[in-house]
């Protein structure tokens, strides 16, 4: 077994439908460590980026409306999990990725709907392989708001400008 990190995330109709706390409570019987959490306003570069080998699909269009949050909220909660074989045991909890296929008691299967524009509001994203997971991991979060990285960082000098609360 292989210690690994995944992405999840709580999408806009997850966090409208208040289903934070049964998500993370359902995750938490993997026993993975959570590593880094955050709300973030997903832009439309960052959605194109992440879901970028669905760009040919014609559900494209309204897959990134709804993950920029034009349907719920314009939020979504970005989760890093640590663990071993963590993408495996999330995708499990998570099911399928039609929620009308996903089983009964996973997390998409109990919540997650099929839309009339026709994308599939499955409440979570999980990451699909350790792959996928690095990839992901590093689109979401700097390497500074990860407690631990199992990938590798450099020290750069740089200038650059920061908010500060006044
Ligand atoms: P997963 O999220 O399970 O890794 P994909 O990466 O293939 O699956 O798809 C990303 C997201 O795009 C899905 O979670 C779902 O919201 C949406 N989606 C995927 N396939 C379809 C489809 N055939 N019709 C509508 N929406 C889809």
């Amino acid at each position: 077994m292989k210690v690994e990190q995944c992405l999840v995330l709580i999408k806009p109709d997850g966090l409208v439908k208040s289903l934070t706390g049964d998500i993370i409570s359902k995750l938490s019987e993997t026993q993975l460590v959570i590593v880094g959490a955050k709300i973030v306003q997903v832009t439309r570069e960052l959605a194109e980026e992440h879901y970028q080998h669905l760009r040919e699909e014609k559900f494209f269009d309204e897959l990134i409306r709804y993950i920029m949050g034009e349907f719920h909220t314009k939020r979504v909660l970005a989760l890093a999990y640590q663990g071993e074989d963590a993408t495996a045991k999330i995708r499990k909890i998570v099911g399928a990725t039609n929620p009308e296929l996903a089983e009964p008691i996973s997390i998409r299967g109990k919540y997650g709907r099929v839309t009339t524009r026709g994308v599939f509001e499955n409440v979570v994203h999980a990451s699909e392989s350790p792959k996928e997971a690095e990839r992901e991991l590093k689109l979401w979060f700097r390497p500074d708001e990860l407690v631990n990285t199992i990938f590798p960082t450099q020290l750069k000098k740089v200038a650059i400008e920061k908010l500060f609360w006044k």
